[in-house]
């Protein structure tokens, strides 16, 4: 997503700052601060694998590795992504600006968050407006009756379980309306398995957490978890030994369908996830 976004804003680096290269510009500062959100939970995922008790030195090992490593590359893109020439063009473009007319009054009225789906082609929910959870789960269940969905806490959180092989997955859904009046969906995986704290971190890195409807998808696409391969190194396991812990929807030309209607989802490592 990140990557399509580069391209469009950098294709038209040339052009004039018309409304679509500024809506597309908007976008990407949207992804920027959602990779600036994933990063808050570095530091306390790896301290929590570091804190892990009970497990073999050898998981133990592996758990922290994955973790430190994963943190490590996911600054590094942040990083990239905020010294790309696309994004400094809109720093300085932004500069510019100010500098011809330093009222600032109108951006009040400029939604934060929402450009993403729209630079993607779909709708977005007004920044104000939070999901009634109810009615987004009660739209999913009809396309997914094998999976079970309940509603807990006046509709506040979503538990969701199914089986995967010998797998028993079970999903906790939280939604956390913020200050600033956005929405997120925290989602905790309930089990012992080393695979379920790496889709747990895998989840949390996840684009959209804004979206009920998207995260249920994704909480749906492991029901492969035991046979799927990795899309990036066409193995089942990594040099972990570890399952692709990862969902992300497969990139396709075309944006996607209203709703998460027939998304596609591809698996992967942990460690392939910022490859
Ligand atoms: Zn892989």
């Amino acid at each position: 997503m990140s990557e399509q976004n580069t391209s469009a804003v950098g294709a038209e680096s040339a052009q004039p700052w018309d409304e679509t290269r500024i809506r597309a510009s908007l976008a990407r500062i949207e992804q920027l601060q959602n990779q600036l959100d994933a990063l808050r939970f570095v530091i306390p995922t790896i301290t929590a694998s570091a804190v892990n008790q009970g497990t073999s030195r050898t998981t133990y090992f592996k758990q922290f590795s994955v973790t430190a490593i994963g943190g490590s590359e996911q600054l590094e893109k942040f990083k990239r992504d905020w010294r790309d020439k696309s994004t400094q063009e809109i720093f300085d473009k932004a500069k510019t600006r100010r500098e011809e007319d330093s009222n600032l009054s109108m951006a009040v009225g400029v939604p934060k968050y929402g450009w993403i789906e729209q630079d993607e082609g779909g709708s977005a929910l007004s920044s104000t407006e939070v999901e009634d959870m109810k009615k987004t789960v009660e739209m999913w269940k009809e396309k997914h009756p094998e999976v079970k969905v309940n509603l807990e806490d006046e509709d506040s959180k979503a538990i969701v379980q199914y089986t995967a092989g010998p797998y028993r997955l079970h999903f906790t859904v939280a939604r956390v309306v913020e200050d600033n009046r956005k929405q997120v969906y925290q989602v905790s995986c309930s089990g012992a398995k080393p695979v379920f704290a790496a889709m747990e971190r895998c989840i949390a890195s996840r684009p959209r957490t804004d979206r009920l409807y998207d995260t249920l998808d994704m909480l749906s696409a492991y029901s492969n978890l035991p046979t799927a391969q990795c899309a990036t190194c066409k193995r089942l396991l990594d040099r972990q030994a570890t399952i692709p812990a990862a969902r992300r929807r497969k990139q396709s030309a075309s944006p996607p369908a209203e709703n998460g209607t027939d998304v596609e989802w591809d698996a992967l490592h942990e460690s392939c996830l910022s490859r």
